[in-house]
């Protein structure tokens, strides 16, 4: 099958989090199946200092954004060790940025034009190379309008007649809401603008207009499709997803091993794989504890948390116990980049546990790789998952995690009840209330 996978990230072109693996990894393994993959994603900053090669293929983007027509270039690259194509939707004005998605914490007051010119980009990006995709796989909010487009103004475009479109949520918080006078900007129909389609509480929804649109509709675990039909993790949506409940899949992610085995990473301590685990993690082990400063004990249990510094990661659930914990000896790493209020939480924390507790408050691929080889326990107590790439990071580097029980943690970590360990089947510990 021919697949257009479009993404707001991609690993090694941008990433926050962990659609940036997803979309890094899945068209690739897609591809290694036979089916032929092309990649489209916003050609950020970033993009371009990623070190991989990037080719103008001269087509010419001209897209209205309302009033304005906005115009653009497709760049053309690959993924690495591969032969999937990657198309860079470039328009300096909206993506040459710092940030992806904002700065310091505030969203750019333009997203709602960058998702737009992205949607349509992809789009036209197609026409003009003369693909005829079998499917088009859209993800998250900023992927949300293609499905409206192709099934409204691209209704009869012969370029899309044998298309069926998928959308995947990897987090339902992010909705993509606007005010609803944007809904001038798309070009789409004023008559789509309600309750039933893509209006939101009296706001446009990019997250929405892909959800009625799509064919299909996926999310990245099966817990979680399940959690979403109510209304304690369906953040509003949940009665679309319910109505749409036959068209929903729960699909676990999966890791790349190209990528998180460590026996190929070359920037942990010492590579290790099942038979030399033992003295590999050891090292990887001290290592860590080198570089983040804390005494080189080898018997002292040290635990770990990666992640971005959102409530949804359970970092206050971290704030009330880490106390007790660093009371115990024990150490404790942590390695995260976002909200202000967890980073002052974090900084205080290991002001008062010298020696112990060392965090790591930026955005460091090669730290999260160090961390998830070097420590013995990993910590995501999130509050909610969709499926969580950490803890099966984690699995993949012998590293124990420590997981609440929710969407894709409650699939992939089995708790080490009598039973169990019994069994051999115990991969971790799981807890359910979040207190
Ligand atoms: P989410 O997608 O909700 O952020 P996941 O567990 O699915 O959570 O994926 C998180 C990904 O982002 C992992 O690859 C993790 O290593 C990475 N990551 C998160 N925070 C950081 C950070 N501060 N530095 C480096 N990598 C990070």
């Amino acid at each position: 099958m021919d697949v257009i996978f479009a993404a707001s990230e991609a690993v090694p072109f941008a990433k926050t989090g962990g659609l940036a693996d997803v979309a890094g990894a899945l068209p690739r393994a897609l591809q290694a199946q036979g089916h032929c993959v092309s990649l489209f994603l916003p050609c950020y900053r970033c993009a371009r200092q990623a070190g991989v090669e990037l080719e103008d293929i001269g087509i010419d983007l001209r897209i209205p954004i309302g009033p304005r027509m906005v115009e653009g270039r497709v760049l053309r690259s690959k993924l690495p060790d591969s032969n999937v194509a990657a198309y860079l939707i470039d328009q300096p004005e909206y993506f040459d940025r710092v940030g992806l998605y904002g700065e310091g914490g505030s969203d750019y007051d333009d997203n709602v034009a960058r998702f737009i010119f992205f949607a349509r980009g992809v789009i036209e990006t197609i026409r003009a190379l003369g693909l005829r995709p079998d499917v088009v796989h859209g993800n998250d909010w900023q992927s949300g309008l293609i499905p409206a487009y192709l099934r409204t103004l691209h209704a009869d475009d012969p370029a899309f007649a044998g298309a069926g479109t998928l959308i995947t949520v990897h987090n339902l918080a992010y909705q993509g809401l606007f005010w609803h006078w944007d809904m001038g900007l798309t070009g789409l129909d004023a008559g789509l603008f309600n309750w039933r389609q893509l209006e939101f509480h009296g706001k446009l929804c990019f997250l929405k207009a892909g959800l009625v649109f799509a064919d299909v509709l996926s999310t990245v675990s099966p817990t979680y499709a399940r959690e979403i039909l109510s209304p304690e993790y369906g953040q509003g949506l949940d009665g679309l997803f319910r109505d749409r409940q036959a068209d929903l899949y729960g699909i676990l992610n999966g890791i790349d091993p190209d990528a998180w085995r460590p026996a190929n990473e070359p920037m942990i301590a010492r590579q290790y794989d099942t038979a030399t685990v033992v003295e590999g993690k050891a090292l990887c082990k001290a290592r860590l504890q080198e570089l983040a400063g804390l005494d080189r004990r080898p018997e002292v249990p040290l635990f770990a948390q990666v992640g971005r510094l959102d409530p949804q990661k359970g970092w206050d659930l971290l704030a009330e116990v880490a106390d007790r914990l660093l009371d115990h000896d024990v150490q404790l790493v942590v390695l995260g980049a976002g909200h202000p209020k967890y980073q002052a939480m974090l900084e205080d924390l290991a002001r008062r546990h010298p020696g112990r507790c060392t965090v790591f408050l930026t955005f460091d691929d090669a730290m999260a790789h160090r961390i998830e080889a070097g420590a013995d326990l990993f910590l995501m107590p999130s509050l909610y998952e969709p499926c969580g790439l950490s803890q099966l990071y984690s699995l993949a580097h012998g590293t124990i995690p420590i997981v609440r029980s929710t969407g894709g943690l409650a699939d992939t970590v089995v708790d080490a009840t009598p039973r169990a360990l019994s069994e051999g089947t115990a991969t971790g510990f799981t807890f359910v209330r979040p207190s």
